[in-house]
C-alpha cells in the first residue's frame, strides 16, 4: 500500500470527505435545507465574531434571526474584494491557528486574508472528493507541472509521503523538461497535476520532440482557465480518451465546482459554499447560455468569513442538474470570462480569451504565447519562436487570430527570448492590465462570449 500524506489522514480531512461522500446524492429539497442552516450559522458567527459583518449588517438594518428563508439571504449586502482589501483585520475573527495567504493578485486586487486548518483540510478533502469521480485516489503516483520554485539542481523533488514528483516551471526550458521527461519514464506516475499553462507547454515539447511519456490514467488541471486547444493536445500526446478534469476554485473558499464522471460542466458542490449566479442587475442568472458573475459564501472559512463574495469571475448557467449523473447541483456550462480573461475592443466588444481556441496549426510554429492588453482596442501578441518559424508563417498567425478577433482590435506581434511568468508562477495567456470590474462600461453591453 502506498504512503498517504498525514494531510490525507488528518481527522478532518477524513471526516469531510466521507460527509461529501455520504451527501453526494442528496436531492434539491435536501440541498436547500442544508444551504440555508449553513448561511444562517455563518451569518450569525460572522456577526458576533467580526465588527465588519456586524457593521454593514447593521447598516442595512438586518440581524442574523432575520435571516428565514433563501429569499431573506439575498437582502444581505455583498462583500467585495476591495472591503477585504482595505479592512482584513475588521472581516476577521480570531479563529484558532488561522495563517496569512495572499491571491496572486490576477484580478488586480492584491489581497490577503486568513485560513485556518480546518478549512484546508477540508479545502483538500472537496478537491479530493470531486477528484474520485475520474478515478483519482489517495496515494496514486502524480507528477506536477506547477508554479513551484524548487532549488534542487535538475528541479525536482520527490515527496514520498505524497507519491508526488514536483518539477519546477521557473525554469521550463526544453533542457529541463528533457529531465523531468526522463524522471517521468522510471516514476511512472498515474496523473499529470498541472496548471493547464504549464502541462500546455510541456505537452507541446513532447510532441515536437516526439519522445515518450509513461501512460497515465489522466491529467487534473487547477488553478486557470482550460481551454480548448489545451485538452486538445493532451488527448493528442498523452493518448485519446486520456481524463482530464478540471474545477474552478479560489482562495477564498467560497465556491468549489468541478467536472463530473460523464461531462465537462462545472458542478457547484452545495456543501463547500451558497453560489448565486447574478446578472448586471443583480438577479439570479436562470437563462440557460446566459452569463452571470459568482457570489458566494463559504462555509468553510472562518478566520476570514466571506458572506455574498463578489468574486468578479463569470460563469455560464447551463441547468440546476447534471442529466447525465443525476447530482441535483448548479451546473455551468462553463466558467470564462473571468475579469482577467477578458479582452475589450475598439467598439467595446468584450472577447473571451477562449475565442482565441485555435483548431489548426496557428500556434505550432510557437514554442509559447501570450497576449497583453493595456490599452482599450489593442492587444499586444507576444510569442517564443520555434526554430523555422518565418515572416509567411507569422503573417498567416496574425491573419488568424484577427479573423477571431475581429477588425476592431490592433494587433501587435512581438517576437520575444522569453515570457516572464506570474509571481505564482504561471503562464498567463493574457495579461489584462485595464480594470475590468463587473460594472465597468464595457461590461454593460452584450457579453461576446
Ligand atoms: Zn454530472
Amino acid at each position: 500500500m502506498s504512503v498517504i500524506h498525514k494531510d490525507l489522514t488528518n481527522k478532518d480531512y477524513v471526516s469531510w470527505k466521507q460527509f461529501l461522500s455520504e451527501t453526494d446524492a442528496w436531492d434539491v429539497r435536501r440541498i436547500r435545507e442544508f444551504e440555508l442552516s449553513e448561511i444562517k450559522r455563518v451569518v450569525e458567527f460572522a456577526y458576533k465574531n467580526t465588527s465588519g459583518y456586524k457593521r454593514i449588517f447593521d447598516k442595512a438594518g438586518i440581524k442574523p434571526d432575520d435571516i428565514k428563508t433563501l429569499s431573506d439571504y439575498k437582502k444581505i449586502p455583498f462583500l467585495t474584494k476591495e472591503m477585504i482589501r482595505d479592512n482584513l483585520d475588521e472581516f476577521s475573527t480570531d479563529f484558532p491557528n488561522r495563517f496569512y495567504v495572499t491571491t496572486g493578485g490576477s484580478t488586480g486586487i492584491p489581497m490577503g486574508m486568513y485560513r485556518d486548518p480546518v478549512s484546508f483540510a477540508k479545502e483538500l478533502a472537496s478537491k479530493a472528493h470531486q477528484y474520485h469521480r475520474v478515478g483519482w485516489k489517495e496515494g496514486d503516483r502524480q507528477i506536477v507541472f506547477r508554479g513551484l520554485q524548487i532549488d534542487t539542481p535538475d528541479g525536482t523533488e520527490f515527496l514520498p509521503e505524497f507519491n508526488e514528483l514536483r518539477c519546477s516551471t521557473y525554469e521550463f526550458g526544453t533542457d529541463k523538461m528533457e529531465i523531468y521527461r526522463r524522471k517521468a519514464m522510471d516514476y511512472k506516475p498515474d496523473w499529470v497535476r498541472c496548471y493547464p499553462s504549464s502541462g500546455y507547454i510541456f505537452a507541446r515539447y513532447l510532441k515536437d520532440s516526439g519522445k515518450p511519456f509513461p501512460k497515465i490514467k489522466g491529467i487534473l488541471c487547477a488553478s486557470e482557465q482550460l481551454y480548448d486547444f489545451q485538452k486538445q493536445l493532451f488527448q493528442e500526446v498523452f493518448g485519446t480518451g486520456t481524463t482530464i478534469f478540471t474545477h474552478y476554485g479560489h482562495y477564498e473558499m467560497a465556491a468549489i465546482a468541478g467536472y463530473c464522471e460523464y461531462t465537462d460542466d462545472y458542478h457547484v458542490l452545495p456543501q463547500y459554499g451558497y453560489v448565486e449566479l447574478l446578472d448586471k442587475s443583480d438577479n439570479p442568472v436562470t437563462e440557460p447560455g446566459a452569463t452571470g458573475e459568482i457570489v458566494a459564501t463559504s462555509f468553510i472559512m472562518h478566520a476570514t468569513p466571506f458572506i455574498r463574495y463578489r468574486t468578479r469571475d463569470l460563469a455560464v448557467f447551463k441547468s440546476l442538474f447534471c442529466e447525465k449523473c443525476n447530482r441535483q447541483h448548479q451546473i455551468w456550462e462553463r466558467v470564462e470570462g473571468r475579469s482577467q480573461e477578458l479582452i475589450v475592443s475598439k467598439k467595446g466588444r468584450l472577447i473571451s480569451t477562449t475565442m482565441l481556441n485555435m483548431h489548426n496549426d496557428t500556434y505550432d510554429h510557437l514554442r509559447q504565447f501570450q497576449f497583453h492588453q493595456r490599452e482599450i482596442g489593442k492587444v499586444i501578441f507576444r510569442f517564443i519562436e520555434k526554430p523555422g518559424c518565418n515572416e509567411e508563417i507569422l503573417k498567416k498567425v496574425k491573419r488568424n487570430i484577427l479573423g477571431k478577433l475581429g477588425e476592431d482590435i490592433e494587433l501587435v506581434l512581438e517576437s520575444v527570448e522569453e515570457i516572464p511568468l506570474t509571481k505564482r508562477g504561471k503562464h498567463r495567456v493574457l495579461i489584462q492590465e485595464l480594470d475590468l470590474k463587473f460594472d465597468h462600461p464595457a461590461m454593460k453591453r452584450t457579453l461576446s462570449l
